[in-house]
């Protein structure tokens, strides 16, 4: 129960808000703050996930931080107090209020009221660090995770690090194995620029209010480049959605049938013969270099 907040009763928020899992209850219930769904509020109140959040980023004094969604400020005020400074975007703005409270004293973080997918990170990042990379780190809108995440890393902006709490069926897609049911576009689109590593796995008891799915914690490391060499990235892409666009389809019939693609049958079963496979293989059974090969040898084909 949700306990009643008392006029006149001290800021509650002088201290961490972890310090006390009641802190969270007590500013939410002060400032009458409604959860909106179409945001994606799941506010953390675990102390111990919060550290391990923080300690797998590896944040140092000298690092900046780009936070995505701050809410009430829960994981804001462990950054601050860890990062040389950071920059947290936030869409809701009835969160400012709260934030004032929560983060007050906390002088190096910048607040910025947008929405985080209208927002040029390039530029961001640029003017907030030079050209010094940065890191993100946030406990990220569920709904929003995945135009998220490939955001930044398509956005070429320099970011060393991204350590994100997702969902936990998103996390098992971006570190799937060739071959697997959760191995796919996102799967190739993720390792393409970052090495994923699943930090934790985090249970919906750990969130006011309790997500429906469960929740882990991935870090990606960015690449300095990608790991396979590609002369077309658009149609890298663009023939990996096409193979898992119809996962019981043969890769021959998945290629060909894609609108955005002008193969031959001809052509896309010589392809596959080049890699040395077989012609009736399926798109996940194809590891990121064998796609890169793949595309390589159509893009030839297209010139
Ligand atoms: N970091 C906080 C809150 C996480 S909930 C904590 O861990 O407790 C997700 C947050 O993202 C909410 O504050 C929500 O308002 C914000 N958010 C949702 N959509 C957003 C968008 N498009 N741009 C920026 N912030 C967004």
């Amino acid at each position: 129960m949700l306990r009643e907040y008392r006029a006149g009763e001290e800021s509650v928020m002088k201290k961490a808000l972890l310090e006390n899992p009641q802190n969270t209850i007590d500013v939410l219930q002060k400032y009458q703050f409604t959860f909106h769904k179409r945001f994606g509020q799941n506010f953390l109140i675990d102390p111990h996930v919060l550290d391990k959040i923080i300690s797998s980023a590896e944040i140092t004094k000298e690092d900046a931080i780009l936070e995505i969604g701050p809410g009430i400020g829960t994981m804001t005020q462990a950054l601050s107090e860890a990062a040389g400074k950071v920059i947290a975007v936030e869409i809701d703005r009835h969160l400012m209020p709260i934030l004032k409270e929560t983060l007050e004293g906390y002088d190096n973080v910048r607040i910025l009221w947008e929405d985080i997918l209208k927002v040029d990170i390039g530029k961001l990042v640029r003017e907030e660090n030079g050209d010094q990379p940065i890191k993100v780190v946030a406990n990220l809108p569920y709904n929003i995770t995945t135009p998220v995440i490939l955001g930044l890393l398509r956005s070429h902006a320099p970011i060393n690090s991204i350590t994100v709490m997702i969902q936990e069926e998103v996390a098992d897609r971006i570190a799937a194995k060739a071959g697997t049911k959760e191995y796919g576009a996102l799967t190739l689109a993720v390792n393409y620029y970052a090495v994923p590593y699943i930090v934790a796995y985090v249970p919906p008891n750990c969130f006011i209010p309790r997500p429906k799915v469960g929740s882990a914690v991935v870090r990606l490391t960015l690449r300095e480049k990608p790991p396979v060499a590609v002369d077309n990235e658009e149609l890298l892409f663009s023939i990996i959605r096409a193979s898992f666009n119809q996962r019981r389809k043969t890769l021959v019939n998945g290629l060909y049938n894609a609108s955005n693609l002008n193969f031959s049958k001809e052509d896309i079963r010589k392809a596959i013969k080049s890699l040395g496979k077989e012609e009736g293989i399926r798109g996940e059974t194809l590891s990121l270099e064998e796609f890169a090969d793949l595309s390589n040898y159509l893009n030839r084909k297209e010139e």
